[in-house]
């Protein structure tokens, strides 16, 4: 393929991608935004494939056709509770692929190869290598060995974060914090040794002679060492950073996570030469960036600080010690039929999703009852936390999928005056995003995080299946107010029978 045809179509894909990240930024654009990148990423798999630097198709095809019937068994079986899972492990994939992408590269350069292997032949070759590295040695080289160096940091920190996110999201690992002693020392030292590293492995490819393969009893590129020890220490880094991240805190994590890979992409883009893979990971990077800063601002929190983990710890006390505070009074509980009447007789309503809706799948017949409300003249609307769920925009997906009117569905900054004046709130499966103690008790874990103040309006109706206590494993004090009613339930069963009721009177 010509590379004019290659650079135009690399060019039509970076528009693509960044039309794409524009149309996804609102619900009404958000499918064609979805379709622009799909159409983006198809552009840049067939050009790619077409290119030059592709010689051996009989490799490339079958990993293909494998890869895009596994991706499309699971986007059609994936359950929308499931995506935060899925969306991690595919990090995880991203981070995988720089380090080997990485690692590839540095093997295809023409590096020499050290080892005590055949004494005098391993001294004889190094010697010659190394005068070819010498005169080879240019600034270029070091540029790319450092591009190799981080582009691997970044994706091992990306692999095996992503790998522990996957595991606290599906909940096979403990959401609280794993707080190590002298913690922050611990990931200083690492930090320090892989930079030590990164000096040895740009000077040993750089001049062939490689302090670490003398070690070995078989011939090792020199660099090699130093860069597969730092490996598996940035991959130490990746679990340790994620596992002393708390619970609440993970909606950043996850962000920052999709940010991390983007940057990786951009280092194998740099490692390939490949300008597209550049521009998309440096897209995915930086608006992960900002999603993380808008995550942080949510949950009033500093990037830093949530990246020196241990939110639960800090001034509050830890997610479990809390919980473990057991229920704190008596709860009032509520027939479906009770709260149709409620709001049939209400002039304003407002519906406040959170993970349990997206476990129970009510989102359907929560937009029935709007529609019959709103037919009767109720002024229904939706509130929608910024970490309400278990992954950004998780609700806005499963109430655009029901056909909720988008001009009903409003962010948490918009409407949390509103409460007060609102006859009937309706919580569906949300928790922490409605809990009082944030903004009331100081030694909760979650103190501080701005929260949909539901507690403010004349009934709030508190959907879910018992007194179990959110993501962030703190005891909710709204439940025990005396305007609050619990229909407990399952989420879509409680709210098949509003609906019935409403629909029979
Ligand atoms: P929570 O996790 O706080 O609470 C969900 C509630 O839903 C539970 O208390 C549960 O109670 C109830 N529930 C579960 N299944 C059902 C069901 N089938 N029917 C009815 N109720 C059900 O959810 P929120 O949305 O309020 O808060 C999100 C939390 O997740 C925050 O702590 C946030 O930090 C965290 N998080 C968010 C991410 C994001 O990007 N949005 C990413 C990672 C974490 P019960 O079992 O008694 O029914």
């Amino acid at each position: 393929m010509p590379q004019t045809i290659l650079t135009v179509s690399y060019l039509l894909a970076s528009m693509l991608f960044i039309l794409s990240l524009g149309g996804l930024s609102t619900q009404e654009t958000a499918r064609r935004g979805n379709l622009y990148g799909a159409v983006g990423i198809l552009i840049a798999v067939i050009v790619t494939s077409l290119s030059p630097v592709v010689k051996d198709f009989s490799l490339l095809m079958p990993a293909v056709l494998i890869g895009t019937i596994i991706g499309a068994m699971l986007a059609a079986r994936v359950a929308m509770t499931s995506m935060p899972e899925l969306v991690a492990v595919l990090h995880s994939f991203v981070g995988l692929s720089a380090v080997l992408v990485g690692i590839g590269n540095f093997l295809q350069a023409p590096h020499g190869v050290v080892g005590a292997v055949g004494g005098a032949v391993g001294a004889a070759s190094t010697g010659a290598v190394s005068d070819v590295h010498a005169s080879a040695f240019s600034a270029m080289t070091v540029i790319h060995d450092v591009e190799i160096f981080i582009g691997v940091f970044i994706g091992a920190v990306t692999l095996t974060g992503s790998i522990m996110a996957f595991g606290k999201l599906r909940g096979s690992i403990s959401g609280n914090p794993l707080m190590l002693p002298g913690r922050h020392w611990l990931n200083l030292g690492m930090v320090a040794a892989a930079l030590w590293l990164g000096f040895l492995f740009v000077e040993s490819a750089a001049t062939g002679v490689d302090p670490f393969a003398e070690m070995f009893a078989f011939e090792v590129a020199p660099g090699l060492v130093p860069l597969l020890v730092m490996t598996a220490i940035a991959c130490v880094i990746g679990v340790h950073m994620v596992m002393a991240i708390g619970g609440a805190d993970m909606p950043v994590v996850v962000s920052m996570l999709n940010s991390y890979s983007g940057w990786a992409a951009a280092a194998a883009g740099f490692m390939l030469a490949n300008d597209l893979l550049i521009v998309t990971g440096a897209l995915v990077g930086s608006s992960g960036a900002i999603l993380s800063y808008i995550m942080c601002r949510a949950m009033n929190r500093s990037f830093i600080s949530v990246i020196l983990g241990g939110f639960g710890t800090g001034g509050g006390k830890p997610a479990a010690s809390a919980a473990a505070k057991g229920p704190v009074g008596e709860v009032i509980s509520v027939e479906a039929a009770e709260v149709a009447e409620m709001l049939e007789s209400s002039k304003s309503v407002i519906f406040v999703p959170g993970y349990g809706m997206a476990v129970a799948q009510a989102q359907h017949p929560i937009r029935e009852i709007t529609d019959i409300l709103r037919k009767k003249g109720v002024n229904v609307r939706f509130a929608i936390h910024p970490v309400a769920g278990r992954l950004p925009g998780h609700m806005n997906v499963l109430l655009a999928e029901a056909n909720v009117p988008y001009d009903i569905v409003f962010e948490m900054d918009e409407i949390n005056d509103d409460f007060p004046d609102t006859d009937v709130v309706i919580v569906v499966g949300a928790n922490d995003v409605v809990n009082p103690a944030a903004q009331t008790d100081e030694s909760s874990p979650i103190f501080g995080m701005p929260v949909l103040e539901v507690w403010k309006a004349k009934t709030c109706v508190v959907l879910k299946r018992g007194m179990a206590s959110g993501y962030a494993g703190v005891d909710n004090p709204l439940f025990y107010n005396s305007n609050t009613r619990m229909l407990f339930g399952d989420a879509k069963k409680s709210i098949d029978s509003v609906l019935r009721a409403l629909s029979n009177p």
